[in-house]
């Protein structure tokens, strides 16, 4: 502060950056306290921003990431320097590879101290640079506001991701005298707009619509990106007007309902090999989506794609046609250049194929969930039966984690509106569902949703500690732990203790009947332990009911599925000619 003076301390550095975030609509910030940054925590609070304590920075930063996809401005995360940092890389990472706005702000040595091996020195700004869109130090306390306008933006605009703010001890602890500066600072600085909405080029959208007329198997592929764009009224729209059937994404689900009678999510493996023509709404053809290549689609698919990243273009599928822009305007623009009609050439064979196709599998679902009785020991499948029986149709956000319990679950519970269900996403990452399931909760608050989070045994393991977070936070999560004893698959009790004896335990196998509901008591929710469907049914009505108000964890023990041999859906390899 260069201005001329008074005597009295009227704010500190931790005030200027705690009205920065309040002028960009921060309502929470998700993180870690601890020297230097204690102060700003302090600050946010009286500011009236919510501070959500955890107990890793790496579920705060998973927290602040999953809050940025939900509401469609970047969460925020609050660690201090050195490890702090390094321990938040996970959630800026994960931003970046799912496209989510976040903002990390990490305390920082003092700018004196430089290079002199400081208390947690690191060069944050580089450390964080390779995954974020910005990554600054700011020059001086006075050019803060801006620096933080710049990160909101550069986070929101174009495709979001992550940026990072660096917060040195001694900006932190600044004494600000000069009263007319400190409010012109924060008066010249006004909230990010929402991002501006961009057209696609309209010769383009002219051959979208020539090549969707011509298609006999058409399909539309929805993408967490439209989730994002909050472009749930236009996509349906499109579909309704259209007759085009649809595919969601793990995360796509819900922007048009999965009982919508286009939805072919049952018949995903035909639906990719037979379709023509697609249309990508917000969706990448990368590993989730088999790279757009054969065996899993066909040899002569031609791909329209609509996103805000010109660069996403072409990416393993070099003649895709590109439909650069905002979704919610582009498929306006989209909707109305097809002339809100059902698209002339589509196959009624191709459409009934589906349907019946639908039609089987979902059949052959809800067979494998009703096999056994109340008391036979439970599996993946009978264990999701039950609990989609007794949850609610409505006010449910899904979280789902874990190899199996993700990947089987994800059939089974049907979602209805946008963004409500996550998982790991592009990053497959594990150890998110704490942090997602804290994030989700704040959001979308207490009155009219629960967030249920159906996790494996292993995924849990990551950060069970921060049940204790949500405790503390008055978050009602409820937790439902898929234990299989062991990571993929576990061993029974008796074969876990041979293993061990002999020495051969198998690198996935975790201890046998590992008591996390309890872990849920030591700190304060409820838990239960169940191993048939009469013990899960009875410990799901008391969580959603007489206990609808506490952090609840039912660890519920299935079959654990022994030395079985590793094998999943999307590991099938390309076609590839052999040199
Ligand atoms: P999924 O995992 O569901 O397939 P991806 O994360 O791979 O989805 O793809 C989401 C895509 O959505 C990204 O390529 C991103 O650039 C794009 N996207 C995000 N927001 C918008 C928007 N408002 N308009 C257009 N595209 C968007």
């Amino acid at each position: 502060m260069s201005q001329k003076q008074s005597t009295d301390v009227i704010a500190s550095g931790a005030n200027l950056i705690a009205r920065s975030l309040k002028n960009q609509g921060v309502k929470v910030v998700f993180g870690i306290v601890g020297i230097p940054v204690v102060e700003v925590a302090e600050a946010c609070v009286s500011s009236g921003i919510q501070f959500i304590g955890f107990r890793n920075e790496q579920s705060a930063a998973y927290a602040a990431s999953a809050y940025g996809y939900l509401s469609g401005r970047p969460g925020v995360c609050l660690t201090v320097g050195g490890p702090g940092v390094i321990h938040a890389l996970a959630g800026v990472f994960n931003s970046k590879l799912n496209c989510w706005p976040l903002i990390l702000l990490s305390g920082s040595s003092e700018t004196d101290q430089v290079d002199k091996g400081a208390f947690q020195e690191l060069d944050q700004v580089e450390a964080t640079r390779p995954y974020c869109k910005y990554s600054a130090r700011p020059a001086s306390l006075e050019q803060l506001p801006l620096v933080m306008e710049k990160a909101f933006r550069t986070a929101m605009y174009g495709r979001p991701g992550a940026c990072y703010v660096d917060l040195p001890a001694d900006f932190i602890q600044y004494p600000i005298r000069n009263k007319q500066l400190y409010h012109s600072l924060l008066d010249d600085v006004k909230q990010v707009p929402d991002a501006p909405q961009s057209l696609a080029s309209p010769s383009n959208i002219e051959k979208a619509v020539k090549l969707l007329k011509s298609a006999k198997n058409p399909l539309i592929v929805i993408g967490k990106g439209a989730a994002y764009a909050r472009a749930e009224t236009e996509i349906r729209k499109l579909i309704d007007e259209t007759q085009v059937p649809f595919l969601p994404t793990p995360m796509g689900k819900g922007v048009v309902s999965d009982h919508h009678p286009l939805c072919v999510a049952a018949a995903r493996s035909k639906a990719l090999k037979e379709a023509d023509i697609v249309l990508l709404i917000g969706a990448r053809l990368n590993w989730i989506l088999h790279y757009g290549h054969p065996p899993r689609w066909n040899k002569h698919v031609r791909f329209i794609q609509i996103d805000i990243a010109a660069e996403e273009i072409g990416n393993n599928v070099q003649d895709t046609l590109p439909l650069v822009g905002d979704i919610q305007s582009v498929v306006t623009q989209l909707t109305s250049a097809l002339e809100h009609q059902p698209l002339p050439s589509i196959s009624s064979t191709y459409l009934s194929s589906l349907k019946n196709k639908v039609k089987q599998n979902v059949e052959k679902l809800k067979l494998m969930g009703e096999k056994g009785t109340d008391t036979s020991v439970l599996n993946y499948q009978t264990a999701f039966t039950t609990i989609k029986n007794i949850l609610p149709e409505d006010g449910i956000v899904y979280i789902g984690e874990g190899a199996n319990t993700m990947d089987i679950g994800r059939s089974y519970f049907d979602v209805s509106q946008p963004r409500h269900r996550l998982d790991a996403g592009t990053g497959a990452t594990m150890g998110v569902g704490m942090g997602y399931a804290i994030g989700a909760q704040a959001y979308y608050g207490l009155d009219n949703k629960r967030v249920v989070s159906i996790v494996g045994d292993s995924a849990f393991g990551f950060s069970a500690m921060e049940l204790e977070t949500a405790v503390r936070s008055n978050l009602p999560l409820l937790i439902i732990v898929i234990n299989n004893n062991g990571i993929y698959h576990g061993l029974e009790p008796s074969e876990y203790e041979s293993s061990l004896k002999k020495g051969d335990l198998p690198t996935t196998a975790l201890t046998p009947e590992t008591r996390y509901d309890m872990i849920s008591e030591a700190c304060g929710g409820k838990g239960w332990l169940v191993k048939n469907k009469a013990e899960l049914s009875k410990a799901l009505r008391e969580a959603l009911i007489q206990e609808k108000d506490k952090t609840c964890v039912i660890n519920v023990m299935i079959a654990p599925g022994g030395r079985q041999t590793l094998k999943f859906n999307w590991m099938q390899k390309s076609e590839k000619a052999k040199l």
